[in-house]
């Protein structure tokens, strides 16, 4: 089961990663439940793409990007960046992927240190790094800082001097501070007003050109997503459902859940109604369940879905 027939161009490649989490104790203090907040995702992604993640709350999605960057360590399955299996280095070797690895969060005020300024917050992991120094170390956190859309008068400024969306441009140019090749987005435009939603997601697109990056995009809302992706998995339970084209999936939705997600998209036409498919118990026969269950399937090229 490989999405991909070559393998040349992937960055990044998950096989069968699964991470539980133990919850519930007995008198004794054993572990009585297993979460299994991810369990057996496997898919790719190109260099220079971006791969949209979606799926309800609670399905897994930010954990798959925290194992990415093994924030977590996982249960089990390998990651792969850039032909390397991350699963098995120690701290030491990671740090180089923690430079060409980096993410941007959904809520840029708790990931901001209230106590540093501009300069500071973005110097920092050029700092850990060790990208820049001194008089050069400002000049380029400057030249970031217009690439985000902000100003130097703007780098001795501390967090709650900006608005939301000016944090989460300062969150960006922390990420891109260290010349990462790969970007974990979870999402990063959900807690920002309507309104300057699509100018961050529209930076992105122009900074991944500008930096030839890789997008991992987490979303739970699929209005934005569908513009950004080139490629975008479903996840529902832990598991990957379906994974197409982006164009693909919205007008050829094959799993029950995919479809009942696509559904409740705010329809902005009040005229249109929104119907929202219900998910009845059919989407245990497509995918959750058993290990065989998990396996995508290709149904045409480059679409696959789960089960049956
Ligand atoms: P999503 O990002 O799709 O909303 P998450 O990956 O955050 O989903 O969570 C998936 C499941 O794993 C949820 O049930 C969540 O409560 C659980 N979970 C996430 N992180 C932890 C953790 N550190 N410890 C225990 N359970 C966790
Ligand atoms: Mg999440």
């Amino acid at each position: 089961m490989s999405e991909l027939k070559s393998k040349s161009d992937v960055l990044v490649d998950v096989r069968n990663l699964k991470k539980h989490f133990s919850k519930g104790k007995d008198i004794w203090g054993r572990h009585t439940q297993v979460l299994k907040a991810v369990d057996g995702v496997s898919f790719q992604i190109r260099q220079g793409e971006t791969f949209g993640l979606v799926g309800e709350s609670g399905s897994g999605k930010s954990t798959v990007g925290r194992c990415l960057i093994r924030l977590y360590d996982y249960t089990d399955g390998e990651v792969y960046f850039d032909g390397h299996n991350l699963s098995k280095l120690g701290e030491k070797q990671l740090k180089p992927f923690r430079s060409r690895i980096q993410t941007i969060f959904q809520d840029p005020y708790s990931s901001l240190n209230p106590g540093m300024n501009v300069l500071e917050l973005i110097g920092e992991p050029m700092d850990i790094h060790g990208v820049f120094k001194g008089d050069e170390r400002k000049d380029a956190v400057a030249e970031l800082l217009k690439k985000v859309g902000l100003k130097s008068e703007h780098l001795y400024r501390y967090p709650h001097e900006f608005s939301g969306g000016q944090r989460q441009r300062i969150s960006i140019a922390r990420a891109l501070s260290v010349r990462p090749e790969f970007v974990v987005c979870d999402e990063p435009i959900s807690a920002l007003d309507v309104s300057v939603q699509a100018q961050v997601v529209n930076m992105l697109e122009d900074l991944q050109k500008e930096f030839g990056l890789t997008y991992l995009f987490i979303a739970h809302d699929l209005s934005m997503v569908r513009h950004i992706s080139d490629r975008i998995g479903v996840m529902y339970g832990g598991r990957l459902v379906e994974v197409a084209p982006s164009d693909e999936l919205y007008e050829n939705p094959l799993h029950p859940y995919t479809q009942a997600l696509l559904s409740a998209i705010p329809v902005p036409d009040p005229r249109v109604a929104s119907q929202r498919i219900l998910v009845n118990n059919k989407i245990e026969d497509y995918g959750s369940g058993s290990d065989e269950a998990a396996q995508l399937r290709e149904v045409s090229p480059g679409h696959f879905v789960a089960g049956h």
